[in-house]
């Protein structure tokens, strides 16, 4: 099933990239386990970060990118505090219907 146009996911929960076939995570993994993630200064997205967060919080600010290992499609970019591991959670595959 193509859930949008970077990821498919098959029925045992195999995440594959649409675009390169790369596994992205087995079924049971959390998801896209395998991908490859880089954290960047968050300011380095662009408009997006008008601001330097260091105005608002003491706490380091990051993005991190996360990239298909195959052929580096950029799969989700999220933004938040270094000090956590993943701020969004990895519970989409969790998430998806038998
Ligand atoms: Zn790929």
């Amino acid at each position: 099933m193509k859930v949008d146009e970077n990821l498919m996911i098959s029925a045992a929960g195999e995440e594959r990239c649409a675009h390169c076939d790369a596994l992205l995570a087995l079924g049971g993994e959390p998801h896209l386990f395998r991908a490859i993630v880089r954290e960047v200064d968050a300011t380095a997205l662009g408009p997006q970060v008008r601001i330097a967060p260091e105005r608002y919080t003491p706490a380091a600010i990051v993005a991190r990118l996360t990239l298909c290992p195959g052929c580096l499609t950029q799969l989700r970019v999220s933004v938040g505090p270094r000090s956590t591991a993943d701020h969004r959670g990895r519970a989409l595959g969790a998430a998806l219907p038998d």
